[in-house]
């Protein structure tokens, strides 16, 4: 591989400018979950038995960031909201009520802007999901991972397949905009259950599905004490079949592990893949924001309770909450705007990374020719895709574009499963 980006210049040394400012969502962070499952690296803590967990110190501490931020963000409209975690759903509806009123007060909102809640199956949860609706809430996703109890249990999952349908029938009565998370390569599955599961979540002809690959992350307990997973020729025949079936149920995979009905891609996530600007607020969420010379990425306090601590000291753009900001260099600029454009199969327009990183892509261009060249990317006048090569091996791809002084991390936002 010949060409790792130097430190880009542009002519003349000038600074990067946008002409316009992206699309802005807002990402907010629960991160308390019933308990922690064995695969999970998300900033994402067990509620401990016999103490409930403090709803109202947690949404004044979030009202008061959003307020804290206001002057970076000033006038610019929310095209969506998300609340992930952890488990939201851990929260009543009248929490989630009081939040939305209040970022609506704060901010315009696109009309129609999507509005999504993560919720995990279990009764107690699906109890609250007409309350959800009727406080705003327009989307939600379930986690639902799979419908077969013995690996949901081998997961650790709290819930069992009978739990999912449940929910997902209570969901449906309620809403009418769905994503059900799924996992494949589970400890002990085969391509037939990987298949049960895929055409059991179809039947309900859902409007979005997120299928993952079950992977092994560090600070996880199953990266200490590793289960037996399925070979990479079974979870790769897995893939296959998975992209195959939702195919025929006309889902268009538009991401590397999303799948949509026609006019349903995920706003909130497409915004991510399309390096607009999230502001993030809760424990540990992560933002990135966008002015006319400069980009910021920040992240905020990762333990809740030094989260609420630090809240209760914010003052009009003092942002006490924030732990860590950094700036992005064009390096940065360039890499993390690939990561993310290049996980969608229909890539993107190449004026697009002029308006959202600033810099010509000419830039780019020995990185792009060396990409064909080696048939991970197609290209014409307007479009920049990666090809079937390409999606097989992003990480490949992506090498291409990064920096000598990044670390490369998949996770392109931080914020969750996007
Ligand atoms: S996987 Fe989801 S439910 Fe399980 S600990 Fe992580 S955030 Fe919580």
């Amino acid at each position: 591989m010949s060409t790792i980006i130097s430190q880009l210049q542009l002519p003349g040394k000038q600074a990067p400018k946008l002409n316009a400012l992206p699309p802005l969502s807002l990402y907010i962070h629960i991160p308390w979950c019933l308990k922690k499952c064995p695969y999970c690296d998300f900033n994402s803590h067990a509620v401990r038995t016999g103490i409930d967990i403090d709803e109202k110190a947690y949404v004044s501490a979030l009202i008061r960031d959003l307020e804290s931020t206001l002057p970076h963000v000033w006038g610019r409209r929310l095209i969506s909201i998300f609340f992930g975690g952890g488990t939201p759903s851990l929260f009543s509806a009248a929490t989630i009520d009081t939040l939305l009123t209040a970022i609506k007060t704060l901010f315009p909102l696109e009309p129609g802007a999507e509005v999504t809640l993560e919720a995990n199956p279990g009764t107690f949860e699906a109890e609250k999901f007409a309350a959800y609706r009727d406080a705003g809430i327009n989307r939600l996703s379930i986690g639902i991972q799979s419908f077969n109890s013995d690996h949901l249990r081998s997961l650790g999952r709290s819930h069992d397949g009978q739990d999912a349908i449940k929910a997902i029938e209570i969901a449906q009565k309620n809403f009418d905009n769905i994503n059900l998370d799924l996992m494949y390569a589970l400890p002990g599955q085969n391509i037939n259950d990987a298949g049960n599961d895929i055409k059991t979540a179809c039947a309900f002809g859902v409007s979005h599905l997120s299928v993952y690959h079950l992977t092994l992350e560090p600070n996880t307990l199953f990266y200490r004490f590793p289960p037996v997973l399925p070979s990479d020729e079974q979870s790769a025949a897995m893939q296959e079949m998975i992209e195959q079936t939702l195919t025929s149920h006309q889902y268009l995979h538009y991401e590397t592990s999303a799948f949509s009905q026609r006019g349903r891609v995920a706003q909130h996530n497409m915004n991510y893949w399309l390096f607009g600007d999230y502001l993030g607020i809760g424990a540990g969420a992560h933002s990135k924001i966008s002015f006319e010379t400069q980009i910021m990425r920040q992240m905020r306090y990762k333990q809740p309770q030094e989260y609420i601590e630090k809240a209760a000291l914010a003052g009009a753009g003092s942002e006490t909450t924030v732990q860590s900001r950094q700036t992005l260099s064009n390096n940065d600029r360039c890499f993390e705007f690939m990561m993310n454009a290049l996980r969608l199969t229909g890539g993107f327009e190449s004026a697009l990374f002029q308006e959202r990183t600033g810099l010509p892509i000419s830039i780019v261009m020995p990185q792009l020719d060396e990409a064909e060249q080696r048939c991970l990317i197609t290209r014409d006048h307007r479009h920049i895709r990666p090809t079937h090569l390409g999606k097989r091996f992003l990480n490949d791809l992506l090498q291409l574009f990064l920096s000598d002084s990044l670390e490369y991390s998949p996770k392109s936002t931080g914020n969750g499963k996007a």
